[in-house]
Parts: structure tokens; C-alpha cells; sequence
């Protein structure tokens, strides 16, 4: 074996293997492990290759020293592959850097831990998807009851309804073969409606679509209806569906559980003057992947990453031991699963990679102990995550010194949007950066501050992209099509300058070269999803308006 040293520093001595050396350039090249984690993996795939021995803490500073040993298989004998090693990075960086660096440490995940994520996503998916193990699984994979992918020669009018994203939506669309013609009107809903209850909450609902109607001249006529409603729902057809929890914020009493349908229904009918025929509810993923899979028919995920996460499949009805058969909608081969993948790690699977940041956002949020998955990769709560560390950050001197840095000290001071404008910066310089550290009132940051912050804006967005890449690599196995199209929406996704790189190549090295994948980016998925599902629904029996209304035309030729 041979064995490498070198001095650090004066008085620090590393020792190392050959192979150690050669490893750690690999990951130096990608992302650094930690030993603790990497410990965890061994041991919880059941098969402990490495016997670790860390006495650094955890977090903050990393493994201040530590004895690395490995059993070698067969001989009965262990053998230390690397000694007393606090860092491996040559004095490129300063002391402050390296300790920024160090700082982020848990927040940095490898190919092991994505390919441990991706293995338990698609556990928690198969035991979602069976009905004796249903109860089991964080991956509810409900089924939607959207059975057909639209063929592009859908036609009708339709009225739509889009709530639980940033905004609520009532739109009026017209599709023909080859084009959709859209208008919309957004609603907001207060913070007082989110969270007040949920009578209330319908009737504003009831009373846009009222307002819509009348300022779009369709008192006469009674158009069918899709709700794309965006919280993970316990459907028992394709309109019906019980809502599982509130996310994102919402939390309006008495319609946990309950039919929103018919609530919607309800508040129709105390309102006495609409004509709608509520005739599917869906959310947006679902939607996302309708409307891509309108114009290509190889889509087969929908995904949204916005304020929330979330992806839908198409599964084989065989394998759906959930589903209630009902006679009425036919059998057909495939149907749409919305896996509410948001809620994985509820139930401890994503502990071994989940930081103290981490853990600080779930307690802190309306739903503690809910949706882990979502509150580690989605826009609702990654800029919160980089506010988090760099409070501690902050607090530790290492950034942002001799600043006012109070306005950091607020819950929310940090918005998503925030890292995608710092990350958009050419790496050295500091534009857009500055642009931010202005907003938050910071002045006078010198460089050094404004490389740490895009440093620890990059671990918690790279970690959003691989654990999402981790997600679909799990959803393309599981179906085992050869070639998939990815259909993606949210502002998460579209904005940020480099999710889709990120994400895209990790799901390749994951799935490795045998497999094509590709990414489609859906054009308001929630509005177009709604009428296409109520166009298949409707089998293309109600004609479109003529084309030369005013509107948003959207041709697909
Ligand atoms: P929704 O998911 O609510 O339907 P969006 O897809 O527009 O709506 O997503 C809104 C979320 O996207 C917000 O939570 C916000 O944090 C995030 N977001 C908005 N703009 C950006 C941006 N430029 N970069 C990254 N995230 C963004
Ligand atoms: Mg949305």
C-alpha cells in the first residue's frame, strides 16, 4: 500500500494512501463527503464496508481530525486509509474561506447520497403504490384518474380555476387543433383567506369565477370546469377529490379531508347565479404533463418546481394497487400518478443528509415535521435556508463584519429569487451580487463576502438540483421507458440559472448512458393542464370559438 505525506501547514502532517489521494481529487472535483455521512450510508444499506472513527464535530467546523479505517473483505484485517487529516485543500484559499467552506460542510451531498435518496424514493414509491403497504410510505402516489394523454386534436372552451400557487386564477380557454387561445384574470387571496376558513375561502373562489363571467360575457353558458388545485389530494375519481393536508403556507380550517369539489360545489350554490359543470380536479403537475404531452407525446413526468415540489407519472394501472376500479371511466392501460413527492422524508428518510438549517425551516413552518422533501429543495424555502446560514455565519464573524446586518435577522429577508440573480454572475464577478447585498441594505461588501455568499447560494441550490435529480431518476426507473421527456414547470426551475444544468447532468450520470431523457418547459401548465383534462374528458364533443378573439394566442406549429 503506499502511503503519500505531506505538510499541510507547519506542524500539520497528513497521511495518506495512494488511493485515498486519488479519491479525494475525483470528489474535490464534484463535492466533498463527510465521514460521519458516508458512515451512515454504509450502515444503513445494511452491508458496513467502513469502520469510521470521526472525533470532529459535526457541522460548523467538520471533522477537525480523524482516523479513517477500512475492513478489507476477506482478510479479516482493517487498515487506515488516511490519518489525522483536517483539510485537503491546498493554501489556495484563506483561513475565513476555508471556514465558509467548512461552515456549508452538510450541506454538500455526493453521487453516494443521491443514489441513497433516489433507492429510498423509489421504495417509498413502490409501497405508495400497493395497497397493503399504502400507509407505510411518505409517497402517497395518489392516483389522479386521468387515464388518456391529450393528442394534440383536443377543441373546445373551457373554464379553468388555478389555486395554491403564488397566485389564484380563473381563465377562459379555447383549443383547437394546433392552437390555445387564453384569457385570465389573477385573484389575490389574502393572508387572511389562507388561513381563516375554508367557507371563506370558497366563496372568494365562487365569487372571482362570478366576477370572470360577467366580464367576459359568459352568463349563457354553462362550460365545463377544470380546478387545478395544488395540494395533495385524495382523489376517488376524476372530480372528486379529498384534500390529504395543506402545504405552502395554506391553512384554512374544515377542508382537510373534505371533498373540494364539492365545496367548491357548495359555494356555488349558495351564491345561486353560475352555471358550471365542475367536471375534473387535477393539480399542477398533473396539468404540466398534459399540456407538454399535448404537443409530445414521449412526456411522461410532470414536475413542478416552484413554490413547492412536486411529479406526476404515468404508471401502468396493473401496478397501481390503490386504484378504485370503477367501470364508468374504462380500463385503460396507464394512468397518471400524482406522487406527492414533496411529503418524502416524512417519515425519517432524508435524516442522514438533513442539516441543522434544515430542521430550523420545518420547525418554524405551519407544518412541522411535513413535506421535509419540499422544504429542502423547493422556492418557498431555499432562499430561508441561505438566510439561516448566514445568520450563523454572521454569528461566527466570518461575513457581512462591521455591517448592519439586522434586516438578516427577519424570517423571509431572503427570497429565492435572491440566488438565482447571485448565481447568475460570471464566476469573479459581482454585479448581481452587489445588486442584492444593496437591497438588504448592506453596503461597502468587499469581494471576499460576496464570493461566500454565491459559495453557500450554490450548496443549497446544487443540493436542490441533485436531490431532484435523484427524484426523477427514480420516477424514469420506475417506469423503465428507454426514452422520457421531462415536462417542467415553476419559477424555481425557469429562472434559476442553473437547476436545469445541474439537475439534468446528475440525472444522466445517474441513470447512466443507456437512457435518453430530455426536459420540456410547460407553458403555464395549471391554466392549459385544467382544459385539457376536461377536453379529454369531454372527448371533443363542444366547439372552439373562432380564432379571431382577442387573447393570448399560443400556436404549436
Ligand atoms: P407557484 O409554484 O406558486 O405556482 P411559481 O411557479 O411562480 O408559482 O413559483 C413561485 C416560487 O418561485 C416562489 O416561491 C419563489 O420563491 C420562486 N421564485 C420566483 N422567482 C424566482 C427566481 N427568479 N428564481 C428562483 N426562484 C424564484
Ligand atoms: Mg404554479
Amino acid at each position: 500500500m503506499g502511503l503519500l505525506a505531506y505538510f499541510k501547514k507547519p506542524g500539520e502532517m497528513v497521511l495518506i494512501t495512494n488511493e485515498r489521494m486519488n479519491e479525494m481529487m475525483e470528489e474535490r472535483m464534484d463535492t466533498e463527503r463527510t465521514d460521519e455521512r458516508l458512515d451512515t450510508i454504509s450502515s444503513l444499506q445494511g452491508e458496513k464496508k467502513c469502520n469510521n472513527e470521526t472525533t470532529g464535530r459535526k457541522g460548523s467546523a467538520g471533522n477537525k481530525w480523524s482516523i479513517r479505517r477500512e475492513s478489507v473483505p476477506g482478510e479479516g484485517r482493517v487498515r487506515c486509509t488516511s490519518i489525522s487529516m483536517k483539510t485537503y485543500k491546498p493554501h489556495l484559499i484563506c483561513e475565513t474561506r476555508r471556514k465558509v467552506e467548512d461552515l456549508c460542510r452538510d450541506l454538500v451531498v455526493n453521487n453516494d447520497h443521491i443514489h441513497l435518496v433516489e433507492m429510498r424514493l423509489r421504495d417509498s414509491i413502490s409501497k405508495g403504490l400497493d395497497k397493503e403497504h399504502h400507509d407505510q410510505s411518505s409517497v402517497k402516489c395518489y392516483p389522479t384518474y386521468v387515464r388518456k394523454l391529450p393528442t394534440g386534436r383536443e377543441k373546445g372552451r373551457f373554464l379553468a380555476l388555478d389555486l395554491g400557487g403564488t397566485n389564484f386564477r380563473v381563465l377562459l380557454i379555447n383549443i383547437s387543433e394546433g392552437y390555445f387561445l387564453m384569457e385570465s384574470e389573477i385573484y389575490s387571496i389574502s393572508e387572511e383567506l389562507m388561513l381563516g376558513k375554508g367557507d371563506n375561502l370558497f366563496d372568494h373562489i365562487a365569487s372571482c369565477l362570478a366576477g370572470f363571467i360577467v366580464q367576459y360575457n359568459l352568463g349563457d353558458l354553462t362550460l365545463p370546469l377544470g380546478f387545478t388545485f395544488s395540494f395533495p389530494l385524495i382523489q376517488d375519481g376524476l372530480a372528486q377529490g379529498r384534500l390529504a393536508q395543506w402545504t405552502k403556507g395554506f391553512k384554512c380550517a374544515g377542508v382537510e379531508g373534505e371533498d373540494v369539489v364539492h365545496l367548491l360545489k357548495e359555494a356555488i350554490s349558495r351564491r345561486g347565479d353560475l352555471k358550471i359543470d365542475v367536471c375534473a380536479i387535477l393539480n399542477d403537475t398533473t396539468g404540466t404533463l398534459m399540456s407538454c404531452g399535448w404537443k409530445e407525446p414521449k412526456c411522461r413526468i410532470g414536475l413542478i418546481l416552484g413554490t413547492g415540489t412536486n411529479a406526476c407519472y404515468l404508471e401502468k394501472e396493473s401496478k397501481v394497487g390503490t386504484l378504485n376500479h370503477d367501470p364508468e371511466q374504462g380500463s385503460g392501460s396507464d394512468i397518471i400518478i400524482n406522487t406527492e413527492w414533496g411529503a418524502f422524508g416524512d417519515y425519517g428518510e432524508l435524516d442522514f443528509i438533513r442539516t441543522k438549517w434544515d430542521e430550523e425551516i420545518d420547525e418554524q413552518s405551519l407544518n412541522p415535521g411535513k413535506q421535509i422533501f419540499e422544504k429542502m429543495i423547493s422556492g418557498m424555502y431555499m432562499g430561508e435556508l441561505v438566510r439561516l446560514v448566514l445568520e450563523d455565519m454572521i454569528e461566527e464573524g466570518l461575513i457581512f463584519t462591521n455591517q448592519d446586518t439586522s434586516v438578516l435577522s427577519q424570517k423571509g429577508a431572503f427570497p429565492t429569487r435572491f440566488l438565482s440573480q447571485i448565481e447568475a454572475d460570471a464566476v469573479g464577478h459581482y454585479d448581481r451580487g452587489r445588486e442584492v447585498v444593496g437591497e438588504l441594505g448592506l453596503s461597502d461588501v468587499c469581494e471576499a463576502d460576496l464570493s461566500a455568499l454565491r459559495y453557500i447560494c450554490e450548496c443549497v441550490s446544487r443540493r436542490a438540483g441533485f436531490m431532484c435529480a435523484a427524484g426523477l431518476t427514480a420516477l424514469i426507473k420506475k417506469m423503465d421507458y428507454k426514452e422520457v421527456v421531462v415536462a417542467v414547470d415553476g419559477s424555481l426551475f425557469r429562472y434559476h440559472p442553473h437547476f436545469r444544468n445541474v439537475m439534468k447532468s446528475r440525472v444522466a450520470q445517474l441513470m447512466g448512458i443507456d437512457y435518453k431523457f430530455d426536459i420540456m418547459m410547460s407553458e403555464d401548465g395549471s391554466g392549459r393542464g385544467a382544459a385539457l383534462v376536461a377536453a379529454v374528458l369531454k372527448g371533443g364533443d363542444i366547439q372552439p370559438e373562432p380564432v379571431n378573439q382577442k387573447g393570448d394566442l399560443c400556436s404549436i406549429m
